[in-house]
């Protein structure tokens, strides 16, 4: 039988749409009445547990989940994951899309690539290189109004996981990043 599973991964800096395109392709794969699951790691509490929400103020369901094996136990019946934030998960969500693309699933995965200073985030680089279709996207820099491909961070938090919006960060080009 053949077997159609995929993944697929959403990446680039903050603000670039990651959360909007994802979005965009789950509502589709709702419309084409597949059954959807969408989930998010349960550290990024921005602006409510149960929906992801974009920066333009679209929104989906989704599950907070912990770690993995709450994903594969949610999975079982679905067609289609989305999980959003995926840098915040541990290595093992490789593992996890794996197998439920080997069940013929569709996962797609959205994520920062890079921290705030402009390092591999978590899992990600780990995840690209397991995609089948990888869509990489840019923010627009808030300095210059160039493309930017940055996460600057504003404040002087040395943390690596420091959940926050415009506030705390900016979109900035190659030019305008500061490191
Ligand atoms: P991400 O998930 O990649 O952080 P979102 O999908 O949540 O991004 O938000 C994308 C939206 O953010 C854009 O459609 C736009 O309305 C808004 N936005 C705010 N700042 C910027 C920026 N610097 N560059 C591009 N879009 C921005
Ligand atoms: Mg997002
Ligand atoms: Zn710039």
């Amino acid at each position: 039988m053949r077997n159609n599973g995929i993944i697929e991964v959403i990446c680039g800096p903050m603000f670039s749409g990651k959360t909007e395109e994802l979005i965009r392709r789950l509502v589709r794969a709702q419309i084409a009445k597949k059954t959807v699951n969408i989930y998010k790691h349960s550290t990024d509490n921005r602006y409510s547990e149960d929906y992801i929400v974009s920066h333009n103020k679209n929104r989906i369901k989704c599950h907070s989940v912990k770690n993995t094996d709450q994903i594969l136990k949610l999975s079982k019946n679905i067609d289609i994951i989305g999980i959003d934030e995926t840098q915040f998960f541990n290595e093992s969500i490789i593992n996890t899309c794996n197998q439920l693309a080997n069940y013929g699933k569709r996962i797609i995965i959205a994520g920062l690539d890079r921290d705030y200073k402009a390092i591999p985030f978590g899992p990600m680089a780990n995840l690209l290189a397991h995609a089948d279709r990888i869509t990489k996207l840019n923010a627009i820099c808030m300095v210059c109004g160039n493309e930017a491909n940055f996460s600057q961070r504003l404040t002087n938090d040395d943390s690596q996981i420091l959940v926050g919006e415009s506030e705390k960060y900016e979109a900035r080009c190659r030019n305008c990043y500061e490191s």
